[in-house]
């Protein structure tokens, strides 16, 4: 993209390709300022101020309909240096024994929890018996009974819970997936998942299954299972899957290094898919049609993500997607608008439904059938 001229002309061409994104509906810069925006904006705490939290923070500067006013943690450090940075009031900051006090706080409409997968579901309750809305980090929970849990305990609160997948809201993705709607693949038979990193340090809580609840496959497999439901556009109705694990040590019972699984689907579509902490290169999807194909390569990362179809190569803003996502969800919220995709709790739900699947296919060594 050359100039603003061209950046607009692309965001005039996607909005008439994705009507209901309000953000590319405009003609305001991605990166532009909460001025920009007449209509209501969503007050957000983060709670966990840890290298995700503070890469949404970061990204809700850009912000036009949601704003950063509040801060969780254990830490009173973190908290005084994100006061200072985020210009944050001290009224609006709460630890971990205290935040069911945010009840009484006019100023905050939703939390949104960026913690260990483990401590999602404990916090979204209490946000909900708090009276605020809540966004969760994926994956939801660790298992689809503590899902429902959450969800549950929002619907008897009267409040709405979203889960955050931002590439929900991401364009390249969208196109791909209206050029899906709209039949432009044919009847699509097969999908391919590669989710996977080297991870590092031993200690930290992704390699601890008390606060992980898992391995790879939370943690970064996920994207490859919501990838595939959104992709092929249905939800899968059997698992299989299988485990490789080449460091015991590393990698203790209870947390996956890698696994393969595979998912089938009701139209009889099929998808194949790898989860895994040991390798790199492999953020990469593949949709494959009677008629046409698209790959996605970066398809997950936080971008720039590429993709091209058999027409050509995708051209698609490149758009900070957690500025997005938070925009999209105040208007989700506030204003009780519906993404292309869902990210409702329930979504989140369908999501661990696969995860405990894959893991009950493990364990069983045989197909497991699934009832999303
Ligand atoms: P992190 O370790 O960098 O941060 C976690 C934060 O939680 C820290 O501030 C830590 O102090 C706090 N915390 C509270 N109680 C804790 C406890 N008992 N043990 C350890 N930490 C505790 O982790 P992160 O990378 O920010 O991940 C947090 C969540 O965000 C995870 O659920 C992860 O899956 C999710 N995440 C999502 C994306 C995405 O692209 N959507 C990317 C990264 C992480």
């Amino acid at each position: 993209m050359n100039s603003r001229r061209d950046f607009l002309q692309k965001l005039a061409a996607s909005a008439i390709a994705f009507p209901s994104l309000s953000y590319l509906t405009t003609a305001a810069p991605l990166t532009g300022c909460n001025t920009l925006h007449d209509g209501p904006v969503l007050r957000v705490a983060i709670m966990g101020l840890g290298s995700y939290g503070t890469r949404v923070a970061e990204a809700m500067r850009s912000c036009t309909k949601a704003k950063l006013v509040g801060a969780i943690s254990g830490h009173p450090d973190k908290l005084k240096s994100w006061q200072t940075r985020y210009n944050i009031p001290e009224k609006n900051c709460y630890n971990y024994e205290n935040y069911d006090a945010i009840r009484n706080n006019p100023d905050i409409d939703a939390v949104y929890v960026i913690t260990p997968n483990a401590l999602h579901k404990e916090a979204v309750i209490r946000i909900a018996k708090a009276g605020k809305h809540a966004i969760s980090e994926k994956p939801m929970s660790v298992n689809a009974r503590d899902g429902q849990e959450m969800v549950d305990a929002c619907k008897k609160a009267g409040v709405k819970l979203l889960v955050g997948y931002r590439m929900h809201f991401e364009p390249h993705t969208l196109q791909v997936v209206g050029m899906r709607k709209s039949g432009q693949f044919g009847t699509v038979r097969f999908f391919q998942g590669l989710s996977g990193f080297t991870i590092g340090d031993p200690t930290q809580w992704r390699l601890n299954k008390q606060l992980s609840g898992g391995g790879s496959l939370m943690d970064i497999g996920i994207y490859s299972i919501n990838g595939a439901r959104y992709m092929i556009g249905e939800d899968p109705i059997w698992v299989t899957a299988q485990e490789i694990k080449t460091d015991k040590v590393k990698f203790k019972e209870g947390v996956d290094e890698t696994i393969q699984f595979q998912l089938g689907f009701p139209s009889g579509a099929v998808a194949s898919c790898l989860s895994t902490y040991s390798m790199n290169n492999l953020d990469r999807f593949f949709l494959d049609g009677s008629q046409g194909w698209a790959e996605m390569w970066p398809s997950t990362g936080y971008g720039p993500i590429k993709g091209r179809t058999h027409l050509g190569e995708i051209n698609q803003p490149i758009v900070t997607h957690q500025t997005v996502q938070m925009d999209e969800m105040s208007g989700i919220i506030l204003q009780g608008q519906q993404p292309v995709v869902p990210v409702d709790g329930e979504e989140g739900v369908k999501d661990l439904k696969i995860i405990d699947g894959i893991y009950a296919a493990i364990a069983l060594g045989k197909r497991v059938d699934l009832q999303l």
